[in-house]
């Protein structure tokens, strides 16, 4: 990517997101994230909590401890102060998970002004599933069921080309259709009306850090749906660039920490003392199941405690900035796939 003309503001910038602002990042086949603007970082978090004057007076270590007890004791206004404006392309299914956060401003490509692009998500063989038999909102990790391969460790190929064709047999005969009726000048509010959920959409989406972090804490989650957990990991790693205070806190207390039910800390009490130079582990104390149940636990608790107390990996999050991409050759590859021959064939979003 050029470097872009230097010019001076008054405005605290950052030089991590400096470098990747307007750069445009790949998420999926066809969808990207790039963060187009923000607003405010860390020091901004401190100076809205303190109400304080002028920047650069305290000591990044102050800064951090301020900013990690903010995030411990759910002090949130202070986050609302930093704002982070993305440019995002996702496909209609996962638009439609993302836009149930309603604290974000949002404006999308108008399929009823523009022509859509004839762009379609194609999952890749590795992260193609069979259904979950035990989570009803997931993929099955391991199966015996016909359609896996012989480790009952993945689908078959065959079985995953076999779907492909089908999902493409939808999609040519959607993007048929879709330019047949737009070259006749049908309405394009009308035109669009059959094109599948595996069609890119895109958006402007405006937030807060506060509300961003509330945002990625639900959905770089692993309950959240592989393809939306994507874009999770992607806008993390510009929060990082952005923020790296508020995300070393957010990591810490919200994808890493946990909160702890009554049930819970009765159970972990029974295991461990407060002493007066520490904690301390009770002699020979060890809790079963049935014991967990008679601290009040339900065997799914049960389940999630041990889950809580046995964490994965802390994620790292980082931008792969060899992969940035600048927005006119975004731009011409959102062109492309726009119907030839249509009338008014490139029109912008209003
Ligand atoms: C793994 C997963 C599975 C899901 N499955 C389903 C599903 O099957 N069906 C389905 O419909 N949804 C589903 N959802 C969506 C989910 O129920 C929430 O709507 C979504 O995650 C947005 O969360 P939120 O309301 O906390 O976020 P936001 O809308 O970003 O709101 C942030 C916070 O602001 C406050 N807030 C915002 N608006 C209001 C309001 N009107 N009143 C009070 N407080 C408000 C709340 O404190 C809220 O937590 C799923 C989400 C996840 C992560």
């Amino acid at each position: 990517m050029a470097s872009p003309p230097v010019h001076q503001t008054r405005r605290p910038t950052v030089p991590a997101a400096e470098e990747i602002l307007g750069g445009y990042f790949r998420v999926l086949d066809h969808g990207f994230v790039a963060l187009v603007d923000y607003m405010g970082t860390d020091d901004d978090v401190e100076r809205a909590a303190r109400v304080s004057y002028g920047y650069g007076t305290r000591k990044v270590s102050q800064t951090r401890g301020l900013v990690r007890y903010l995030r411990r004791h759910l002090h949130t206004t202070p986050s609302e102060m930093v704002e982070l404006k993305f440019h995002c392309a996702m496909p209609i299914f996962v638009a439609r998970q993302w836009i149930r956060h309603r604290t974000a401003s949002v404006n999308e490509y108008s399929g009823r002004y523009s022509l859509m692009p004839l762009l379609f998500y194609k999952p890749e063989e590795e992260h193609f599933a069979l259904q979950s038999p035990s989570n009803n909102q997931g993929r099955a990790k391991q199966s015996a069921l016909p359609g896996f391969d012989a480790d009952g460790l993945a689908p078959s190929s065959d079985f995953y080309r076999e779907s492909v064709e089908r999902w493409n047999a939808v999609r040519s005969r959607a993007a048929a259709d879709y330019t047949w009726l737009v070259e006749n000048d049908v309405a394009r509010e009308l035109a669009r009306i059959d094109l599948p959920l595996s069609t890119y959409t895109q958006w402007y989406w405006k937030i807060d850090l506060h509300n961003l972090l509330h945002f990625l804490t639900l959905r770089v989650d692993p309950h959240a749906q592989w393809e939306i957990q994507e874009y999770g990991r992607v806008m993390a790693g510009m929060a990082k660039r952005v923020a790296p205070l508020s995300y070393e806190a957010w990591i810490d207390y919200q994808v890493m920490g946990s909160r702890l039910s009554r049930g819970e800390i009765n159970a972990l009490a029974r295991l461990v003392s407060v002493a007066d130079d520490g904690l301390a582990a009770r002699p020979g104390t060890t809790l079963s199941d049935d014991d967990l149940a008679q601290c009040g636990l339900s065997p799914r608790e049960v389940r999630e405690l041990k889950a809580k107390l046995e964490p994965g990996p802390v994620p790292e999050f980082d931008l792969d900035l060899d992969k940035m991409r600048d927005a006119a050759e975004v731009a011409e590859e959102m062109q492309a796939a726009v119907p030839r021959g249509a009338a008014g064939a490139g029109g912008g979003t209003p």
